[in-house]
């Protein structure tokens, strides 16, 4: 069941990953956190040279969501990865950190990357922490509004493009052919080196493995970090199961549901809204490998998601609530007792456009400011 290529391909390619023999390793929870690279050191590809830029990414909650899982019943649990409480809002930076710091160590003075919003601000922001300039290619007109002041206010040169994220990435690709910029998109495998301690996380606190690992899909970069991260962890014995890694993508951009590029992406969840994932390989070898599937859900059951999450205290951007819509439409297929993580990728407040247009709940605005008005207006 394991993916064997991707885990040792990855191995050989890092000089330093321990494997099994390697392990009595704690990592430091909650108190001292010192960001993703120092918590798993020995599982990442850092050596005692690199220099570790952080932001204390990482060691995000785990948090159960009744009301959903009740929307399914038959003892299944379900918990949400909430990915979006790290430090630039995304978990983006748990790549970032990893790709920044190994730049650093080879004396890039610059990175770019094309982004639909979340990898601008955390290459931005590490870049800056590491002394780097970085630039960021976006779609023009479709990148949340808290995304850009992110990476401009972390000092990145911005440079919008008349085109779609796909066109973004292959003018940076060749860019970094051509300039003297290190690629941080997550073709940079050091991204996913970074990315996988999600799983770690997921692990260590569940004490295994669950049995559905629901992710919203764009590039493919997260999922295949994903499973490489319970790979490893279950190659050395941390849990005894994989689970089933569960893609979802939205309906109007969903290539790898459909089987190939899409070649006008079009969806309200901008995060997800690429066209031809640049992981697409590396996303088929996870669907085989882990008995997973990819399934396409719509902007209208990505917003009901993303409601019952509001109802739950819990704020993402839409492209997060992909995983709980696609979770929810498959709910048939999920068996009994099962125990079942989200994804959630960022943080609600990155779009807080999004969330006006699409809440149920209203203000009530032109009060007068008089104790009698008030209290009638709530009712009393
Ligand atoms: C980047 C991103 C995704 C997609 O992740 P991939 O690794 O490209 O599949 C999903 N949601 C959010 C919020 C993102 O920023």
């Amino acid at each position: 069941m394991i993916n064997q290529e991707l885990t040792t391909e990855k191995q050989n390619a890092k000089s330093n990953i321990l494997t099994s023999e390697s392990i009595p390793h704690t990592p430091r929870y909650v108190a001292n956190w010192p960001g993703l690279i120092e918590a798993y050191r020995p599982y990442l590809p850092v050596t005692e040279t690199t220099p570790v830029i952080t932001l204390q990414e990482g060691n995000t909650p785990l948090i159960p969501v009744p009301s959903i899982a009740a929307e399914i019943g038959r003892g299944v649990q379900v918990y949400v990865k909430y990915d979006g409480l790290n430090p630039t809002g995304s978990f983006k930076d748990r790549g970032m950190t990893m790709a920044i710091s190994k730049a650093k160590e080879e004396g890039a003075e610059a990175v770019i990357c094309a982004s639909t919003g979340n990898t601008s601000a955390a290459a931005a922001a590490y870049a800056l922490r590491a002394g780097m300039k970085a630039f960021v290619l976006i779609p023009d007109g479709y990148v949340a509004l808290g995304k850009l002041a992110q990476a401009l206010v972390y000092g990145a040169e911005v440079l919008a493009i008349k085109g779609n994220f796909d066109q973004a990435l292959d003018i940076v690709r060749a860019l970094a052919k051509n300039y003297p910029v290190t690629l941080v998109n997550s073709v940079n495998p050091y991204r996913l080196e970074g990315q996988k301690t999600a799983a770690f996380e997921v692990v260590d606190k569940l004490g295994n493995a669950p049995d559905w690992l629901c992710i919203p899909v764009g590039n493919a970069g997260n999922i295949t970090a994903y499973w490489m991260g319970f790979c490893q962890y279950h190659q050395i014995g941390k849990c005894d199961r994989l689970p089933r890694m569960m893609g979802f993508q939205a309906a109007g951009s969903a290539p790898l549901v459909v089987g190939h590029p899409v070649a006008h992406p079009d969806t309200l969840a901008t995060a997800i809204r690429i066209g031809n994932p640049a992981n697409w390989e590396k996303a088929i070898s996870v669907e085989q490998a882990s008995q997973g599937s990819f399934n396409a859900v719509t902007d209208e059951e990505i917003l009901h998601a993303y409601r019952l999450l509001g109802r739950e205290g819990v704020f993402c951007e839409p492209a997060s609530a992909a995983s709980v819509a696609g979770l929810l439409k498959l709910k048939e297929q999920v068996k009994d007792n099962a125990t079942i993580v989200c994804v959630l990728t960022g943080n609600g407040l990155k779009d807080p456009d999004s969330a006006m247009a699409n809440t149920d709940n209203h203000f009530k605005s032109g009060i007068e400011p008089n104790l009698e008005v008030v209290a009638h207006t709530m009712g009393f």
